[in-house]
C-alpha cells in the first residue's frame, strides 16, 4: 500500500475515535415561541418550532407531532402537579461532515414551563354512593381494584403505530352532568380529581364511538363496571364506561360511530349516565378542549388539515 493510502486509513481511523467526537456539547438555545399563561386542567397544550425537533417532550412523555408541520402537542394534564415543562433539542446544526467529525457534536436544547389552573383538591364534592354501590367496591375488594388497574394500563399501552386521524365527536349530545378535573371525595375521605366528563344517558342507550379505533379492552371491571377502551394510535386512547351492555371484542376495528354497547350505570355511580374519557400517554385530556381541537384539523378523509400552510 502507498504511504497515501496509510495517511487515508489513520486518518478515518482518528475521526472515528476522535475523543471529544462523543462528548456532546449541550448549549440552552432561547426560542421565540411564548407559551400561554395559564392552561385549563387536560388542556391541549400545542407546540411549534421553526427548526425541525430531534426530541420534543413534554413532563417526559413524547410529544405527539403533527406530521409536516413542525407542531407538536400534548396535555397539560393536572392530577399530580400543577405545573408542565416542555423539553426540546434541536437536531444538530453543525456545517458539514468533517466539521461534525472533528469536533464536539453540539446540542442545542430548550424548555418551556406552563401553569395549570387547578382547582384546589379541599373544595371536592362528596360522592352520593348508595350504600349497596359502595359495599360492592370497599377496601375487601383493593387487591382486585389494583389488579384491575393494572390490567387497564397494561392494555393503553398497547396502543398501536401514530396518531393521525383527528377525526373526533362527542359520543353523545346529552347534558354534562359533571365536569372534567373536578374534585371529588370518597365515602372513605378520598379525594380525586374526576379524570372524564360524565354525560347525561339514559339506560339503555346506544352508545357510538367516538373516533375510528381499534378496541383495547372490554370488560366488566368493579370501579368502571363495563368499560370500554378503544386505540386511536399514538398512546391515545377514549375510554367508556358504566355501560350496561358491551358489544364488541378486543381486536375489533370500529369506524367512528360504531355502536360500543349501550349506556348503564355499572360500577361507582351515583346514577347511570355515560363517563367518557380521552388519555393521551397515561394522561387525562379535557374531553371537549380535545374535540374541539382535533375538530379543526380533521378532514373528510381523516388526514391532518393544514392550519397554517
Ligand atoms: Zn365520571
Amino acid at each position: 500500500m502507498r504511504l497515501i493510502q496509510w495517511i487515508a486509513i489513520l486518518f478515518s481511523i482518528a475521526l472515528v475515535l476522535h475523543p471529544s467526537r462523543n462528548i456532546p456539547q449541550t448549549i440552552k438555545w432561547d426560542i421565540n415561541y411564548q407559551l400561554k399563561s395559564i392552561y385549563q386542567p387536560g388542556e391541549v397544550v400545542e407546540f411549534k418550532s421553526d427548526y425541525p425537533l430531534a426530541v420534543a417532550r413534554l413532563d417526559g412523555k413524547t410529544l405527539t407531532p403533527i406530521f409536516g408541520l413542525r407542531s407538536y402537542w400534548g396535555t397539560a394534564g393536572f392530577q399530580r402537579r400543577d405545573q408542565f415543562t416542555i423539553y426540546g433539542e434541536f437536531f444538530d446544526r453543525k456545517p458539514n461532515w468533517l466539521m461534525s467529525h472533528l469536533f464536539h457534536t453540539t446540542e442545542y436544547f430548550f424548555t418551556l414551563h406552563g401553569k395549570i389552573d387547578r382547582l384546589p383538591i379541599d373544595q371536592a364534592s362528596k360522592l352520593q354512593l348508595s350504600r349497596k354501590t359502595w359495599s360492592k367496591m370497599d377496601d375487601k375488594f383493593a387487591q382486585e381494584k389494583r389488579a384491575q388497574s393494572r390490567k387497564i394500563r397494561t392494555a393503553m399501552k398497547q396502543s398501536q403505530g401514530n396518531f393521525t386521524n383527528y377525526c373526533f365527536k362527542k359520543p353523545l349530545n346529552s347534558f354534562i352532568v359533571s365536569d372534567f378535573a373536578s374534585p371529588r371525595t370518597l365515602p372513605n375521605g378520598k379525594s380525586y380529581y374526576h379524570t372524564g366528563l360524565d354525560m347525561r344517558a339514559r339506560t339503555p342507550t346506544p352508545l357510538p364511538a367516538a373516533a375510528r379505533g381499534r378496541v383495547l379492552l372490554a370488560e366488566k371491571m368493579i370501579v368502571p363496571g363495563n368499560i370500554v377502551i378503544l386505540d386511536h394510535g399514538g398512546g391515545i386512547v377514549s375510554r367508556y364506561l358504566h355501560l350496561s351492555q358491551i358489544d364488541v371484542k378486543p381486536g375489533d376495528y370500529l369506524e367512528q360511530g360504531d355502536i360500543i354497547g349501550l349506556t348503564g350505570g355499572t360500577g361507582r355511580v351515583e346514577a347511570p349516565h355515560l363517563h367518557f374519557e380521552i388519555v393521551w400517554k397515561g394522561r387525562g385530556m379535557d374531553p371537549l378542549n380535545f374535540i374541539e381541537f382535533s375538530k379543526a384539523r380533521c378532514s373528510n378523509n381523516g388526514t391532518v388539515r393544514n392550519l397554517n400552510p
